[in-house]
């Protein structure tokens, strides 16, 4: 189905050597140079095709220059790409409402990046916790979960327990209270008068596809309505098709307050995020108290129009579920053979390596090889998040390149 690449030749060492040169080292990137992509495929400045089992981080989860999502873009591109927010432009209105439509909400507040999105969730719900729940002046608490991924920013990382994200960069940003994932009991217990909301990742995406437990988000659900509490959930990683449901918060049939978007909105093409609710709680912000020069722009948001309307029709949540399923029978015969448990959702799966095989990174960097493209995450892991528009026989095919890395 594709070459496979060889020992890494000359032209990928001196693109990586320029690399080094001068950019700050805050990546440790597999040693593949990217110069095309085409669907589920990228091809590497040596003309070897790879399949990508990333999609960077679900950031292309129509794959790589899906024609719907460049037809627009390039029609946007020549018409009108930005006005900053000073005016209004003829893209965003549109986006807007077919966004809030697809969540069952009535308003967006559009951003750039994920890490912003997440941002402004934190200052809606704590604007909403003193102006409508009436929590004294600068004493609102928002929840959160250990194992918890919501970006780079350092209010983000300062309520991460990831040593690597805080050592060296506080002090932090007070006002968060960590508890337990996938424990809805201690959530319930942490829920004070002071609390305005809870944020949480309904899968963590960073952890290690870490699905909680059924019935999690439902119990969550219960206590943030029975105390006044927003609930929060990033979707950036986990939303808008990827586990088989256009949210994973419909995996359990419940609606959070506040959706975080990010990722796949931007259909691959551009940073695209935003943050989606109802007028009671995203009302709460008013002109001059929060914004973005490039949130929202035209170009972005034609771009982002589409995909919403790519997600309308349910078939990228279709595919996802059954190509899930098949590959979780591809994978279901590795375990015991390399591959200690894994855990899938939709066409997202963490895979825990036996550390007798190797690290994450040794399998991800031997994958490489055999032409897949495949990250680690937290040592011993293997996050596999194809495009949606994989078919199953290259699913197959990468299954059996793993099965034969692991076998070694
Ligand atoms: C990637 C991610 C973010 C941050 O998005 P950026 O665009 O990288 O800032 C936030 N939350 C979750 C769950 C993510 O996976």
């Amino acid at each position: 189905m594709s070459a496979t690449p060889s020992a890494v030749d000359a032209a990928t060492v001196a693109a990586i050597a320029v690399e080094d040169a001068h950019l700050a080292h805050n990546y440790h990137p597999l040693p593949v140079v990217a110069a095309r992509g085409d669907g589920a495929w990228v091809t590497d400045v040596e003309g070897k095709r790879y399949l990508d089992l990333l999609s960077a981080y679900s950031a292309l989860n129509f794959g790589h220059g899906h024609p719907a999502i460049l037809a627009v873009a390039r029609e946007q591109l020549e018409r009108l790409t930005l006005t900053s927010r000073a005016f209004h432009n003829d893209q965003l209105g549109p986006f807007a409402a077919a966004l809030a439509a697809l969540c069952g909400k009535d308003m967006v507040l559009p951003m750039n990046t994920g890490a912003e999105a997440v941002e402004t969730g934190i200052k809606v719900a704590r604007a909403w916790g003193y102006r409508v729940k009436g929590i004294p002046a600068d004493s609102a608490e928002i929840i959160v979960a250990d194992g918890n991924f919501h970006g780079r920013t350092t209010t983000i990382v300062g309520f991460s327990d990831d040593p690597d994200a805080t050592s060296g960069f506080g002090p932090f940003t007070p006002g968060f209270v960590r508890v337990p994932f996938g424990d809805a009991a201690a959530i319930a217990a942490a829920i004070t008068p002071h609390t305005a909301a809870v944020l949480i990742e309904p899968i963590q995406g960073e952890a290690g596809v870490i699905i909680p437990p059924d019935g999690y988000l439902s119990a969550v659900r219960d206590s943030c309505t029975a105390n006044n509490v927003l609930f929060i959930a990033d979707e950036i990683q986990s939303g808008l098709g990827r586990v088989g449901t256009t949210f994973a918060c419909d995996r359990e049939g419940i609606v959070p307050d506040v959706y975080l978007l990010g990722k796949a909105l931007g259909g691959g093409i551009l940073p695209l995020s935003a943050v989606v609710a109802n007028s009671d709680v995203l009302g709460v912000i008013q002109p001059g108290q929060h914004g973005s020069t490039f949130g929202g722009n035209p170009l972005a948001t034609a771009v982002g129009l589409r995909v919403v309307e790519m997600l309308q029709t349910g078939e990228f949540q279709t595919r996802a579920a059954a190509l899930g399923e098949h590959l979780e029978a591809a994978l279901e015969p590795l375990i015991g053979h390399g591959v200690v448990r894994f855990r899938i959702a939709g066409l997202w799966a963490g895979i825990d390596i036996d550390p007798a095989v190797g690290t994450g990174r040794e399998i991800a960097e031997k994958l490489l090889a055999r032409g897949v493209l495949a990250k680690d995450t937290h040592g011993q892991t293997i996050r596999i998040a194809p495009p949606l528009v994989v078919r199953a026989t290259e699913l197959d095919w990468a299954v059996e390149q793993l099965r034969v890395v692991l076998a070694g």
